[in-house]
């Protein structure tokens, strides 16, 4: 079997393991779903939950120089103008005529590049990208046509011309406008970092921030996107963790790639093979950007952006400062060594950190999933053990005693009791330890204790290994502490 077929399995296996086991579903099932819509089962939750809390504290606990807000999905509509969004949020899209299909031109592409050799590819894709930025539609169009790239569904290359279109949703805000012609559009953000700038003084001045220093958030964001056909990847309802980063100008060089390096160090401090990442350094660049690149992972689907770190120049800070016509300078009174004097007023440049939950939540997902043959020669088994980061783990230990009687499941409770407060359990009496074993590994509990006849005698109980299945004796009172050590 080819490798990209082999992928394409694991991809499936991976969605309906997610819906299997209580972590995703698609939004509105009993109604056959919302395209690119999607709702978090109890394990999906408390995984998302985790994720979402590990940003949370690297960012504004591990920084002193970094706090949180909670900004409104709803927007004022100029911030959308000021932000560039009402006019450039779109994407180079094209038709397939025979099916009706739309397309993302650079998706298009890219998966056309996914079959070539790596050479060709290479070839494509830089053809692609220099196009891309200058904006050429025709060009964009003839190479989709030289390439004879086809459409999936028509199987044919009967395109329309290259156009562009919105991403954002609109929808009615209060009472429906008055006379015709008023406008009470407002719209659904389609990112959350509009919400933390405009409200940088605001939080400048209240929690008395120094430049340089950073404003996080996490919400829900909203794109009307065209292709929508890779389960989490991309969802036209999903969830961002942004940061932006606020900094002297002629700083943001140096603070860029402080960003590019600690976030990818992120990602690796959560144990997973470094080989699985890299970056992409954008060629097209926004007229504002200095430099952007993103993180990308080796999903079942290729290696593709999980992450955007951009450096943005005061762009999105001066923009609102014209639309607004209310100031948006910090007054910087430290030293400039080579004026001696104070450097005074200034807008800030900003670098911005970007990462999807949702595409986090599928990166975990898929490089924990792993499918193992455990057959001897007597014979045949196999499990479907997610291997998650403990400290990201939905279930930390799940407490098993091995007969619903004798006294085993009063002594499983001590057990619980003592440990439930400060991290989640789970209890289970039912069916053979082996099967109950089997469940746990399927939703990634990186610890399970047994409580047996020997616990009674001499207060020691059975913890079993996740990933190795080693199991070991030790006292019951020395468990509490060991699942907390392994999930800081
Ligand atoms: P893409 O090129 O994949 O559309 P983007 O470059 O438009 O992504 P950004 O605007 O930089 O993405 O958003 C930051 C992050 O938000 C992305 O790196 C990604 O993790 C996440 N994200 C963006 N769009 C979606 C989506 N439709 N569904 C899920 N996550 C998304």
């Amino acid at each position: 079997m080819s490798t990209q077929q082999n992928n394409t399995d694991k991809f499936q296996a991976i969605i309906s393991h997610a819906k299997e086991y209580g972590f995703v579903f698609q939004s509105s099932e009993i109604y056959d779903g919302l395209s690119a819509v999607y709702d978090y089962g109890p394990y999906g939750a408390e995984l998302k939950k985790n994720i979402k809390d590990y940003w949370w504290k690297s960012m504004t606990q591990l920084h002193e120089n970094i706090v949180g807000i909670d900004a409104a999905i709803f927007m004022h509509p100029t911030t959308w103008k000021a932000s560039g969004h009402i006019d450039n949020f779109s994407d180079p899209m094209i038709d397939n005529k025979d099916s009706k299909k739309r397309y993302r031109v650079d998706h298009l592409i890219e998966a056309h590049a996914d079959t070539l050799p790596a050479d060709a590819a290479k070839a494509l894709l830089d053809a692609m990208d220099s196009l891309l930025a200058a904006e050429d539609f025709a060009g964009l169009k003839q190479l989709i046509e030289t390439n004879k790239i086809v459409c999936s569904v028509s199987g044919t290359a009967n395109w329309t011309d290259v156009r562009q279109f919105n991403l954002m949703f609109k929808t009615e805000f209060g009472a429906v406008a008055a006379e015709p012609g008023d406008d009470n559009h407002v719209y659904l953000r389609p990112e959350t970092a509009q919400g933390i700038f405009v409200n940088f003084l605001n939080v400048q001045k209240t929690a008395r921030m120094k430049v340089p220093f950073g404003i996080a958030q996490v919400g829900k964001a909203f794109r009307n996107e065209i292709v929508a056909r890779q389960f989490i990847f991309r969802m036209r309802e999903f969830e961002q963790m942004e940061m932006q980063f606020f900094v002297r100008p002629g700083t943001e060089g140096e603070w860029y790639q402080y960003w590019k390096d600690a976030r990818l160090k992120w990602h690796l401090g959560l144990g997973i093979d470094a080989a699985k990442y890299r970056y992409h350094d954008h060629i097209k660049l926004a007229h504002y950007a200095k430099e952007a690149c993103d993180i990308e992972f080796e999903f079942p689907i290729g290696f593709k952006e999980v992450e955007g770190i951009h450096s943005r120049s005061d762009f999105d800070l001066m923009q609102h400062q014209t639309y607004s016509r209310k100031k948006q300078q910090y007054f910087d009174n430290d030293v400039d060594p080579t004026t001696g004097k104070p450097y005074g007023n200034y807008v800030p440049y900003v670098i911005e950190t970007s990462i999807g939950l949702d595409r986090m939540f599928l990166l975990i997902l898929s490089n924990a999933y792993t499918e193992e043959d455990l057959s001897t020669p007597e014979k045949q088994d196999s499990r479907v053990v997610l291997k998650i980061p403990a400290k990201l783990a939905p279930v930390k230990l799940a407490v098993l005693p091995l007969l619903k009687k004798d006294g085993l499941p009063e002594i499983a409770r001590e057990l619980m009791n003592e440990c439930k407060g400060a991290f989640k359990c789970f209890y289970e009496e039912k069916d053979a330890i082996g099967k109950r074993y089997r469940r746990q590994d399927a939703i990634g509990t990186p610890f399970c204790v047994t409580i047996d006849h020997q616990t009674k005698e001499d207060g020691t109980v059975t913890i079993r290994h996740r990933d190795s299945m080693q199991q070991e004796r030790v006292p019951m009172n020395s468990i509490k502490a060991m699942v907390l050590n392994a999930i800081h």
